[in-house]
């Protein structure tokens, strides 16, 4: 189980000719660009325009049977997790017996090979998914352990040409009252492991530019148990020391809730206000049991939402007011989570249920399937502040997901370019362009050898799974 991912992916300047329809990631009426031309050079979107014609350099992209979406920005990912999905001892439990009988009793087994066949399954599927841009919430960290897992994120991240931020996490206590992390005889890092790995993260592969590449977020696995409180604030003077985004889990489950107020007698984004983590350069993932004064501190500090809607269904923990909080101004964002908690790494799937859940809940004007859509790119790219990204927009980054839409279960649809998220999966992302490079090439990852990764990932469950 050695050797690197050999994907070749094209650097070019692209012509995209012809596509059925255009989302931009924008909201109201500017959703929707038509049937329109994108000529792409050097990583950036230079012309969006009917009927352009082709240089000598460009590769034209016939997209006649494709509508092209904005690259969707994943927010809060587990990478690791690829090789948990479908654990039976979790299919059915609860967050707390998840976590108790999933990802806590295998965090010390993930050598850095494992990790690295995990990190090539997922980005294989964002890719093919149509994901341009992931956050990886990495919390494989112990006192013992090694760091380089985090250098093996950004190695295959480079290597698919994906756009990467990784969200350094791990924990300062042991979390005794946390069952499942309690049992653990794993040691955990102090706050000086801690930082000195984000700084030397930081020397190494930060890159603050607006269409950055390579990102570095603080992100301590949960503010409440992962660490003492009085750390809290310690560690957020670094992050903007350092001039990084912060990141963490908060209000996943009710119980979340209920171990906040009866510890601290706070609710948890009082809690993290107490100890100053809310701000611009702030995003939480979950949010899924909120207090309208909390969307209202959330909205007021400019603190976003990564939205997980479908790991929030599998585990039961419920649904995240994301349409109140999109009304009252939090930069909201989507996500898949780590797929122990999914079963499914794809945006395609996340976009189309959550544009369903929150009508289902309450009632259809609740979303539309293009604020689904804004959430997925532009909104993505806002919490990571990447503010040259999510947006098909002249002078943007190059980053488009075109779907095929030539199948018979999009035949007799009036609006294709909502067939993706209404329609949901199977829908085929055709090209991926990341930053201007096709990485995802009628249909294959250009030098992906998926004989080897199947194998690979096989060994991999077989020792995930060896008591
Ligand atoms: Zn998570």
């Amino acid at each position: 189980m050695t050797g690197q991912t050999n994907v070749k992916t094209q650097t070019k300047a692209v012509l995209i000719k012809n596509p059925v329809a255009v989302m931009s990631g924008l909201r109201g009426d500017a959703a929707r660009l038509g049937p329109v031309d994108i000529r792409i050079r050097d990583g950036v979107i230079r012309e969006i325009a009917p009927n352009l014609d082709a240089r000598d350099d460009e590769r034209v992209i016939d997209a006649s049977a494709c509508v092209v979406y904005p690259g969707w920005v994943n927010t809060h990912h587990h990478l690791f997790q690829n090789l948990l999905k479908a654990v039976p001892s979790g299919i059915n439990a609860d967050l707390q017996e998840w976590l108790a009988a999933v990802p806590y009793p295998r965090l010390a087994r993930f050598t850095p090979e494992l990790a690295r066949v995990a990190a090539r399954l997922g980005m294989a599927e964002l890719l093919l998914s149509g994901v341009t841009t992931c956050a990886d919430h990495h919390y494989l960290y112990h006192a013992q352990g090694t760091t380089e897992t985090g250098d093996i994120l950004f190695d295959e991240a480079a290597s698919f040409g994906l756009r990467f931020v990784l969200c350094r996490g791990g924990a300062l206590q042991a979390a005794g009252d946390h069952p499942g992390f309690s049992k653990l005889a794993l040691k955990p890092e102090s706050l000086d492991q801690m930082l000195s790995d984000i700084e030397r993260l930081k020397a190494r592969y930060h890159d603050a530019h607006a269409a950055s590449m390579r990102r570095v977020v603080v992100a301590p696995t949960t503010p409440t148990f992962s660490l003492p409180p009085a750390l809290l604030p310690e560690i957020a003077r670094a992050a903007r020391g350092m001039g990084l985004r912060m990141h963490t889990h908060l209000s996943e489950t009710r119980r979340y809730v209920d171990f906040c107020r009866e510890r601290f007698d706070r609710l948890p984004v009082e809690f993290v206000a107490d100890h100053e983590w809310l701000g611009p350069d702030v995003w939480f993932a979950h949010l899924v049991h909120l207090e309208a004064s909390e969307i209202a501190m959330l909205a007021e500090t400019g603190s976003g939402c990564s939205h997980c809607p479908v790991s929030n269904a599998r585990l039961g923990s419920g649904i995240a007011p994301a349409p109140q909080m999109a009304a009252a101004g939090v930069p909201m964002s989507l996500a898949v989570d780590g797929v122990a908690s999914n079963e499914s790494g794809s945006m395609t799937s996340e976009a189309h249920f959550a544009w369903l859940v929150h009508r289902a809940a309450q009632g259809a004007s609740a979303t539309t399937v293009e604020e689904t859509i804004h959430w997925g790119s532009a909104g993505g790219a806002g919490v990571l502040g990447l503010d040259a990204v999510g947006t098909l927009e002249v002078g943007k980054a190059a980053d488009l997901a075109l779907y095929d839409i030539d199948d018979p279960r999009f035949y007799g649809f009036h609006d294709l370019a909502v067939a993706p998220v209404t329609a949901g999966e199977p829908a085929r992302v055709r090209y991926n362009i990341v930053n201007g490079r096709v990485v995802v090439d009628d249909g294959v990852i250009p030098g992906l050898d998926l004989d080897a990764l199947r194998h690979q990932a096989v060994d991999g469950v077989k020792l995930l799974l060896a008591d």
